[in-house]
């Protein structure tokens, strides 16, 4: 996903109570996630971690979508002290017994080459049937309100893999992924909009959302 470089803000700006640090540098994924989450946490603001300062990634060290996502949304929360949240998502392909799952991003060696990695998925699948084709994107969204307080959303978006790459919108294994939600189309096909619509992303904030209504009830 491409980065966007974003405003420093001065944390003294900042209500501890009405602020959401998100454990990311992006501003795609940093709307994303304020558009769907500022329904349920009005008055709050969203401040992605790059803004607040240069700080080192963590390391992804954890064995499910869901350990990475408290990884990351953990040390967010720990290095500011704000609330924090952050999302772990990858490609589960059936017929590849989950991978490349948590692997995803360097599925093919290099942090990010998606074109290395469609190419590994193209020649791995090369002699599977379409009708074993089957695939899901998976996101774990988790929320950290403070200590030992955590939420976590849980998303799918549900489809198939191509033989051939189409498309030039979004990223990653978006090309070879035809969602079950748009018959005939690929991921990469999508405008945004329509993308963030049935995003495994979206499912999971949504699914994050009605947890913390439920817990602010
Ligand atoms: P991240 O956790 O969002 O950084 O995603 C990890 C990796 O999963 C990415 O580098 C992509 O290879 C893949 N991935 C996650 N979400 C998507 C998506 O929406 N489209 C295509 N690939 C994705």
């Amino acid at each position: 996903m491409q980065n966007n470089p974003l405003p420093a803000i001065s944390r003294d700006e900042l209500d501890p109570a009405h602020t959401v640090v998100v454990a990311t540098g992006n501003l795609h994924k940093l709307t994303e996630i304020e558009t769907i989450l500022s329904r349920v946490l009005p008055q709050t603001r969203f401040v992605a971690l790059s803004q607040l300062g240069d700080f080192p990634e963590p390391i992804e060290n954890g064995d499910s979508f869901s350990a990475n996502a408290l990884i990351k949304a953990q040390d967010a929360f720990e290095r500011t002290g704000f609330m924090a949240v952050a999302d772990d998502s990858g490609l589960v392909v059936d017929a590849l017994g989950g991978a490349p799952g948590i692997h995803s991003a360097r599925w093919a060696g290099e942090h990010g080459n998606d074109s290395a990695n469609n190419e590994k998925l193209m020649r791995e699948l090369a002699d599977v049937a379409d009708d074993k084709r089957t695939a899901r994107f998976h996101s774990t969204v988790v929320f950290v309100r403070g200590i030992g307080d955590v939420v976590e959303g849980n998303g799918d978006c549900e489809g198939m893999i191509g033989r051939v790459p189409r498309g030039s919108h979004g990223f990653g294994y978006d090309p070879l992924f035809l969602p079950n939600d748009t018959p005939g189309k690929t991921m990469a096909e999508l405008m945004p909009d329509e993308k963030n619509a049935i995003s495994h992303r979206f499912h999971a904030l949504t699914d994050l959302a009605r947890r913390l209504s439920w817990k602010e009830a």
